[in-house]
């Protein structure tokens, strides 16, 4: 039997999930779990980069990402689910790393310069948040991980995880193994309530675990085609991001049904929110039943990152040893 390529995808304990994560990644990691020997770890320290100075929510977002992932469909036994912050010996490669990489392979991330731009409620001058990429590799690196999924916006992060692992081993031996990027299927570019980006940062997010009521109030809200100021005025669905969000859970004569009443203006924009509502709804139940489930039984997220950190731990304790050796800080013997 060929061995299953091993496949690793992290992602920070900062918020809930949200219908774009459903529609984008989430969907990914479930088939990638039937194709690799898959590894989804929660970057918890990833998220302390950027929110150290209250990292009071990280914890429940964990347990919260965990439930969503399981009840979504991702299978404890199928694929191995573990908490970054489990292994100091994560931190520990990354430390070798940071011996090794020129300050000015980090400078020039441009996601790096970006977010110090962008995100101005936090600060992000600190050293752990300019580190963030030598830990990304060794997350990487530890796991001797043959492929990441990237899309196009992390393929500079993971070029220099491979310039990094390459430089480790020109320097200590070769021994690291240089991840290929996988490009996932791309997913559905999902609208918020205000029609940017579905995003945890604009605030206009529905999650995939908010109750009904919340649902229908998030819809209800949501703005359609500006220009379409009264019902009787023709609309363009093209543009509506109610829509979009329609679209891509309903059957195409539901759609087809909505597209033709918006243009000749024989339907209004309030019944169509309270369609697509109720159409939300009942497409998130029956996960948000298995959540339900799941959240009710005590322990249930740890148990998971424990079993998963089961698996994952004979891996990382042989890497890092062998990298000990390399540096030559191994112990006698
Ligand atoms: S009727 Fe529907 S598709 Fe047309 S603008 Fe209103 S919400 Fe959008």
């Amino acid at each position: 039997m060929i061995a299953r390529k091993r496949i690793l995808t992290g992602y920070r304990p900062t918020g809930k999930l949200h219908l774009g994560h459903w529609f984008g990644n989430l969907q990914n990691m479930l088939e990638m779990q039937q194709t690799y020997d898959a590894y989804y770890f929660i970057a918890d320290w990833h998220a302390l980069t950027s929110h150290w100075a209250d990292p009071s929510d990280i914890r429940t977002y964990t347990e919260e990402m965990v439930l969503d992932w399981c009840a979504a469909g991702l299978d404890p036994d199928l694929c191995t689910i573990y908490r970054q912050s489990e292994f100091p010996q994560v931190a520990e490669l990354a430390l070798y790393f940071d011996m090794i990489t020129p300050m000015a392979w980090l400078e020039r991330v441009p996601s790096y310069k970006e977010q110090r731009e962008q995100i101005t409620d936090r600060d992000l001058g600190n050293v752990g948040f300019f580190l963030y990429p030598t830990l990304m590799a060794a997350d990487i690196a530890i796991l001797l991980a043959d492929a990441v999924p990237v899309g196009e916006d992390q393929a500079p992060h993971l070029e220099l995880t491979r310039e990094i692992v390459r430089r480790f081993n020109n320097t200590y031996g070769e021994y690291l193994r240089e991840p290929a990027a996988v490009i996932p299927k791309e997913g559905a570019r999902v609208p918020g309530t205000d029609g940017r980006k579905m995003s945890k940062s604009y605030g206009n997010s529905i999650f995939i675990s908010d109750p009904p009521e919340e649902i229908r109030t998030k819809v209800m809200s949501m703005l359609t085609d500006p220009a379409r100021r009264l019902k009787t005025d023709p609309g363009d669905p093209d543009i509506c991001p109610l829509q979009q969000i329609h679209k891509l859970i309903s059957s195409d004569e539901e759609i087809a049904r909505w597209d033709g009443c918006c243009r000749s203006a024989e339907c209004g924009c309030v019944a169509h929110k309270r369609k697509l509502a109720e159409d939300l709804v009942a497409y998130l139940a029956e996960f948000q039943a298995r959540r339900t489930l799941l959240a009710a039984r005590p322990g249930y997220a740890w148990e998971v990152l424990e079993a998963g950190a089961a698996k994952a731990r004979p891996v990382i304790d042989e890497t890092i040893e062998n990298c000990r050796r390399l540096v030559k800080l191994d112990s006698a013997g």
